[in-house]
């Protein structure tokens, strides 16, 4: 009598373990790192989306496009030997699509700074999560849900400072580069007016075209610079004296505020759950010591 009990008893805990493990890989995303987006709480059914929402079509397609930064070391960095995605930016991806459905996956899109408000306009992504600063102007085009993070803009400068480049104002007559499409590159033209401007398209050109001394100083958000510093190998240096606020929003399409408000709720959940300094503590964490209050998220 015992015997056939115990092994049903048995073949109970197997069907269990498995569908235990089975559970744990269904958040999984197209990069394979289960429990990178931790702290956002075990993968359970498929939440239910109000009919003909965003977020209904992203869970129906099973897969999410989102628009990041692909060389942006700490934000968005992808390993040209693996081709993995990486950085701050990329877990706030994460933790919003599985927010939507613990099996939608990510398409990552590369989003140099000037296209990212085309890209939603023309529908190729869902969202841009890609160190992007919410201000008016571009609210004409696209919707913002955050801020999720609040960057300042900053210089880095070849180590020791050879120019003794202190603050903004003594960008003025120097070779200073930053990015086409970007706060930046605005920024620098209006605050320092005699300064010489390099665009590109990405940064990580501009940190490529100081280590060949064809500019002077690069111009953008500190969290940006920190991670070319760290990539640079003592070769450059952080000045450490922000002259702007920059507070980064998730970009979406510019009347869909349904989707929008569900971003925002998300990113309370992760505020509240800890979700959002585990991402930051494994990404950021790395160059700036402190882990930050979350920013308030604004529902204009
Ligand atoms: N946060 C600024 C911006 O949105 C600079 C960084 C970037 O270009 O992504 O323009």
């Amino acid at each position: 009598m015992t015997r056939p009990r115990s092994r049903t008893r048995w073949l109970m805990t197997l069907v269990l373990g498995l569908a235990l493990v089975t559970a744990a890989c269904g958040g999984d995303t197209e990069d394979g790192d289960t429990g990178a987006t931790g702290g956002g709480g075990p993968a359970t059914e498929a939440p239910q989306h109000p009919e003909g929402s965003t977020m209904a079509q992203i869970q129906a397609a099973g897969t999410m496009r989102v628009g990041t930064k692909f060389d942006q070391p700490g934000f968005g960095l992808k390993r040209a030997t693996t081709g993995e995605v990486e950085g701050f930016d990329i877990e706030i991806a994460r933790l919003v699509a599985e927010a939507i459905g613990p099996d939608v996956d990510i398409e990552f899109i590369e989003s140099p700074s000037a296209v990212r408000e085309q890209l939603l306009e023309n529908g190729d992504v869902d969202m841009v999560v890609a160190t992007y600063t919410i201000n008016d102007a571009r609210k004409q085009r696209v919707g913002f849900a955050g801020p999720y993070y609040v960057a300042g803009q900053d210089i880095m400068v070849p180590a020791g400072n050879p120019l003794g480049i202190q603050g903004v104002d003594d960008l003025n007559g120097k070779r200073v580069c930053s990015v086409s499409g970007s706060t930046s590159v605005e920024n620098v033209r209006e605050m320092a007016p005699q300064a010489q401007v390099t665009e590109f398209d990405v940064y990580s050109k501009c940190a490529d075209a100081m280590g060949d001394g064809r500019i002077d100083a690069v111009s953008t958000d500190n969290t940006i610079l920190l991670g070319l510093v760290e990539g640079s190998g003592g070769k450059y240096e952080l000045v450490g004296n922000a002259f702007t606020t920059e507070p980064y929003g998730i970009g979406v399409r510019k009347d869909d505020v349904q989707y929008r408000n569900f971003i925002n709720d998300t990113l309370e959940d992760m505020y509240a759950s800890g979700a959002w300094a585990d991402a930051y503590e494994r990404t950021l964490g790395r160059f700036v010591d402190e882990v930050p209050e979350p920013p308030e998220v604004d529902r204009y």
